[in-house]
């Protein structure tokens, strides 16, 4: 057992009533990029905080590189935070923001390289003597990592730290902090319910709901392999179908079908390859989404005897692709959804059959 970075193990917390987290158990591995993802309120904060000694466990243990913090005070941790809220000493320029930590610990020539470092680290060296407002969100956001990571922490924790940025900003921020990340090769862990946010910064995800973890995976295996179809609707957009719709596949009445949208063909439906049998199926056209990089097509499947069912299925294509076809409404066209990239939930409660968009 590899007892370096974090070990998870059995936490349960209740506020009250209400249990906010069921037993969960965890490995974050060393040096890698963490993301608890979930809805909202799930419990990630609740675990993100129990790691930072913030909360405590009322069951279940914290182990870091083998030895057991669960009663550590958070003060002794070692670890760093970073909120959603910068939550920056309004009266204190950046620079004194970043040293604010290391006051004290360290003779002051030292604290003083160590700032104008990690200032240089978040490119913010030219706004040092700025108060937090006269900067812009994103560099507040930056200083607050700065902060962080002056510490040299064991773990870098993150709660929600990009949520309230603006779109551009966010994305850019995103690769920043991968970047550092990678570049420190320090242990993160970062809170966050945008699913774009855990695919594109994560090694390892771990989707949570109802206070339970539902898959560890990296961001591959959660989106190509979900594992409920929970996770497969969290995770990207998708397509449920009930069994019967597959008629070439074999499933019980209460099983779930799943596929994401940019798995199924499209042709017209003249000259159509293999006929129903053959993970073939047809579709009226009833509405066309662009969305910049790609098409987002809905339709409604047709029956046997040619007129529509209520099973609506979304399908993505390229605008190369999207040329090629007619999409006047009602238009019918021919789908292939080719079995290898169908998921297959058995025997689901009904309610779970739904689609995506
Ligand atoms: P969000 O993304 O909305 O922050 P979350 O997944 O981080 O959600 P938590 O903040 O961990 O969720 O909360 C999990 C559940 O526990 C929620 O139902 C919340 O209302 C409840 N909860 C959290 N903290 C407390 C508290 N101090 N007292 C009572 N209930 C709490």
């Amino acid at each position: 057992m590899n007892n370096e970075g974090l070990a998870i193990n059995g936490i349960r917390k209740a506020f009250g009533g209400f249990q906010a987290l069921q037993d969960v158990s965890v490995h974050i591995p060393k040096g890698k990029f963490t993301c608890l993802l979930g809805p909202s309120g799930c419990g990630k904060t609740t675990l993100l905080r129990i790691i930072a000694g913030l909360e405590q466990t009322d069951s279940g243990t914290v182990m870091l590189d083998g030895r057991n913090i669960t009663m550590q005070p958070s003060a002794k941790r070692n670890f760093g935070i970073v909120f959603q809220s910068y939550a920056l000493f309004p009266n204190l320029t950046v620079s004194e923001n970043v040293g604010y930590g290391l006051k004290g610990k360290q003779p002051k020539r030292q604290i003083e390289e160590r700032v104008q470092e990690m200032l240089e680290l978040v490119g913010l060296a030219a706004v040092r003597d700025r108060y937090p407002a006269q900067l812009s969100g994103g560099q507040q956001q930056r200083v607050a990592l700065a902060r962080a990571i002056a510490l040299s922490p064991d773990i870098l924790l993150l709660d929600e730290p990009l949520s309230a940025l603006d779109a551009k900003v966010r994305v850019m921020l995103r690769e920043q902090l991968c970047e550092l990340q990678e570049r420190l090769g320090i242990t993160t862990v970062m809170v966050t319910h945008d699913q774009e946010e855990a695919l594109t910064m994560a090694d390892q995800i771990v989707v949570m709901d109802h206070g339970r973890i539902v898959q560890i995976g990296t961001p591959q295996d959660v989106y190509d392999k979900p594992n409920t179809p929970f996770v497969a609707d969290f995770i990207g957009a998708i397509n449920f179908l009930p069994a019967g719709t597959m008629k070439w596949m074999e499933a019980s009445p209460n099983d779930v079908l799943a596929i994401r949208p940019e798995h199924i063909q499209i042709y017209e439906k003249q000259g159509m390859p293999g006929e129903l049998n053959n993970g073939g199926i047809s579709g009226f056209v009833q509405h066309v989404e662009f969305r910049g990089a790609f098409y987002r097509v809905s339709l409604l499947l047709a029956n046997e005897f040619g007129s529509n069912t209520d099973i609506n299925v979304t399908v993505d294509l390229s605008a190369q692709m999207a040329n090629r076809f007619n999409w006047s409404r009602n238009s019918l066209l021919h789908l292939h959804l080719p079995e290898e990239r169908m998921l297959h939930y058995p025997s689901q409660a009904p309610g779970a059959q739904r689609s995506t968009g």
